[in-house]
């Protein structure tokens, strides 16, 4: 059975409910707290198709016409969505894509430059810069978006649905060789992101997001994602990363 997080109206902290219910006790403190029902994001965080979520968002906008929340969705799909030739194209999944493809060859200073470059343009770009400065809620919902459509790598990574994953040379493999590569691509993802010569709040930000994804996307992923990035620790690229970060620290000891 499917289930959803909720907070509890106690104490604040989050727990998972099963779907459908209407009240639940609260695991961390016991108070009963009654389930609302789904918001319209928690709905389209489920569907992953985008002509699906466009749908929906469009039949509960006709009932709904004056939440915010969904308004702010729609402004947010035309940014994150783009349609040629009756095909919509997901430009956050293209976004995410190309890191992953670049952190792969980032031995090369060009590749460097060129994700450098690329999330430079994606987030100074007036329509999603202009969307994030309304509100604190239309950042948060931009930041959810994104998750989704990382968290969409990597769910489609294991169950292709004629998405992405043929892309992503991952189709022929099965299981751990899967979630395997998986968890290499947020090791080196975050390496390269953060390994930019103009560190950006996007850019840790990313980093963040892309692992949360992962391990939503592979609920017992945190055992690849630490064997990924143990095996990173101990390759060249690593102990010279661990190395410049002990001189940085030991520079700033003597400067004291
Ligand atoms: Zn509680």
């Amino acid at each position: 059975m499917a289930e959803r997080t909720i907070s509890c109206g106690f104490c604040g902290k989050t727990f998972q409910v099963e779907d459908g219910v209407s009240k639940a006790f609260c695991v961390h403190c016991g108070a009963e707290t009654i389930v609302g029902e789904k918001t319209i994001q928690e709905v389209l965080d489920e569907i992953y198709e985008p002509k699906k979520r466009y749908n929906y968002l469009e039949e509960y906008l006709e009932k709904n016409p004056e939440d915010e929340q969904a308004n702010l969705l729609a402004d947010l799909f035309e940014i994150r969505y783009f349609h040629r030739k009756k095909e919509t194209f997901d430009g956050f999944l293209r976004l995410w894509f190309d890191m992953v493809t670049y952190a792969r060859k980032r031995d090369k200073a060009k590749e460097l430059m060129n994700i450098r470059n690329e999330i430079k343009d994606f987030f100074e770009e007036e329509k999603v810069a202009g969307f994030r400065a309304q509100s604190q809620q239309a950042e948060d919902l931009f930041w959810h978006e994104m998750s989704n459509a990382i968290e969409l790598y990597y769910v489609s990574s294991k169950t292709d649905r004629q998405y992405t994953s043929s892309f992503f040379n991952l189709f022929r493999m099965k299981g751990d060789a899967v979630v395997t590569k998986a968890a290499k691509d947020v090791v080196t993802t975050g390496v390269a992101l953060l390994s930019l010569c103009e560190k950006t709040e996007y850019t840790e930000k990313l980093t963040e997001i892309s692992r949360g994804a992962f391990l939503k996307a592979y609920p017992d992923g945190l055992s690849y994602y630490n064997a990924a990035l143990s095996e990173w620790l101990q390759s060249d690229e690593g102990k010279r990363a661990q190395a410049g970060a002990e001189a940085a620290e030991a520079a700033e000891i003597t400067e004291e």
